[in-house]
């Protein structure tokens, strides 16, 4: 069996392994790194751009990161944490495109307005009071709020034709929202790392198994999934970037840390139009209302996206129930799952998320008729014979134990890593691709702490994301600087 020895291997070839691969080569070239993908190709399981939303998620449209309690408060904080998140996603990516890594940004952004829309009284009180809170904010600078018939027509026309004028309705609009095709965006960082020395990329190779080396990191095992070869990877640092592929890796690697954790599927479809005459008369990502007992991810909204450089328009996403972790995965990931140190969180899970449950059931067995009804919410003139159903990408809920040894179902990401750092993982798919950058350092800060003690790696990160350590919530001089920049720089700008 051939052994090969890295300093790095990232597991998975999608948005996280490849943002922090880049990351790691810019601050030491000379860093042994390789990637190993199951797929025959780079960034085709969620990262690829049908298989999201392509969202630049900065909190400007997306409900459901500005909860409403039962007073009616409205709580900003994840908004803001989200958005300056986002910003060094930006700036890193600015980098990128000024030292020619990546090429012309709208080979992979687009200036695409966010707006938020509502209907109905309580609704509209209720985006009223967002707007309020959030336009306060040097964050959120820039937003503009009308419950007026006719500035609604102007910011997104197909939403509003043929709409009862009596109805009260409310939109928010942030013109420099963005469009990214995160699929595009990782493949340009995997062509530029394959030019580089001591950096390898190793497609149609699964990885079978995991075990701390005796001497020391980890040994991993692969198998070509053509010719069912198998060979060893010995790795002073292992990152499980597999998307939906990597809670069973973690409990694989056996660290104590990845005890209690479990994964709850949710696959996804959307409605797509691709009739240019149609699509050309939207621009703009139009987010409403999430359905009682909806996942977070699963707030409709109405989509301008460019992928691979062609105009479209999608709507969704529609929830649905598969026991697989990834798109191209097995139907036994979610069985495979169940171990004895996550089975009473699991079910635990299962018995108090009711309303999930409900929700899921009625997205599973929703008719075709149903989608397109739901979809003449956001636009009341849409034809059947425009739109098509497609499969989105696969999202694993992280489900994880409590004090009191029972679960909770999680809907954001989490990076669970080992004591030594040797080993790290992400879980969860939200907000995704668009804070890539943010948990990547989160990686690099917990497991890499010792270089970072170095002050060559603070300076080239603050080269790489000039507000890096400081707060962009806090700091207003800041984010104007690196936002004036990053809005040149990637042409999102309002012309
Ligand atoms: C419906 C939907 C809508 C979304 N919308 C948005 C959005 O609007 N904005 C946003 O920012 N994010 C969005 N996301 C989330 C975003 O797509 C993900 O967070 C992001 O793509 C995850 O990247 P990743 O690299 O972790 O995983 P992935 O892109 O899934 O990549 C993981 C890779 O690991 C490989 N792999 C798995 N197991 C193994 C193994 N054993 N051996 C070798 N390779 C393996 C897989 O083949 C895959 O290529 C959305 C996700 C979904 C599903």
């Amino acid at each position: 069996m051939t052994v090969k020895t890295v300093d790095v291997l990232l597991v998975g070839a999608g948005a996280m392994s490849s943002t922090l691969a880049m990351i790691l080569k810019q601050l030491d070239p000379t860093l042994k790194i390789c990637v190993v993908e199951r797929l025959k190709s780079v960034a085709k399981e969620s990262t690829d751009g049908w298989n999201n939303a392509g969202t630049g998620h900065a909190a400007y449209c997306e409900l459901n990161y500005t909860p409403e309690n039962e007073q009616g408060d409205v709580d900003i904080s994840k908004a803001l944490s989200i958005n300056a998140s986002f910003e060094l996603s930006l700036q890193f990516w600015s980098h990128l495109v000024k030292n020619k890594i990546l090429p012309t940004p709208s080979e992979f952004i687009n200036r695409t307005p966010h707006r938020s829309f509502v209907w109905g009284e309580k609704n509209v009180a209720f985006l009223r009071k967002r707007f309020e809170l959030m336009s306060n904010h040097h964050l959120f600078e820039g937003m503009e709020y009308s419950e007026d018939f006719d500035v609604l027509t102007q910011w997104m026309p197909l939403v509003m034709q043929g709409r009862n004028k009596k109805q009260p309705v409310a939109a928010t609009n942030m013109s420099r929202g963005a469009d990214v095709d995160f699929g595009s965006l990782a493949r340009y960082m995997m062509d530029h790392l394959e030019t580089q020395d001591n950096f390898e990329l190793l497609l149609n190779q699964n990885v079978e198994d995991l075990k701390r080396s005796s001497t020391g990191g980890w040994s991993v095992l692969l198998e070509d999934r053509e010719t069912k070869v198998t060979s060893r990877i010995r790795a002073g640092f292992v990152f499980l970037g597999a998307g939906g592929g990597a809670l069973p890796l973690l409990q694989k690697s056996e660290i104590p840390e990845s005890e209690g954790y479990g994964g709850f599927p949710v696959s996804g479809q959307w409605l797509v139009c691709e009739d240019s005459e149609i699509a050309d008369q939207h621009h703009a990502k139009v987010y409403g209302k999430a359905a009682i007992g909806a996942p977070p991810m699963s707030v409709p909204h109405l989509d301008t996206r460019v992928i691979n450089g062609k105009k479209a328009l999608l709507f969704g996403p529609f929830a649905g129930f598969t026991t697989k972790f990834l798109k191209q995965g097995s139907k036994m990931d979610l069985p495979s799952s169940i171990k004895g140190n996550n089975l009473k969180p699991m079910m635990s899970v299962g018995m108090n998320n009711m309303d999930l449950t409900r929700y899921l059931i009625s997205e599973v067995f929703q008719s075709d008729r149903s989608r397109m009804n739901s979809l003449r919410d956001y636009f009341p003139e849409a034809k059947d014979e425009n739109w098509r159903m497609e499969d989105a990408g696969q999202r694993v809920q992280i489900i994880k134990k409590d004090e009191s040894g029972k679960g909770t179902l999680e809907f954001g990401t989490e990076i669970v890593a080992s004591q030594d750092g040797s080993i790290a993982s992400l879980l969860g798919a939200s907000p995704g691709a668009s804070t890539a950058v943010q948990a990547m350092l989160d990686v690099i800060e917990k497991c890499f702490s010792d270089r970072l003690e170095n002050a060559d790696w603070k300076e080239k990160l603050k080269t790489m994301i000039p507000s890096y350590g400081e707060s962009l919530i806090e700091n207003k001089t800041l984010l104007n600087d690196v936002r004036s920049d990053t809005l040149e720089t990637l042409n999102l700008n309002i012309s």
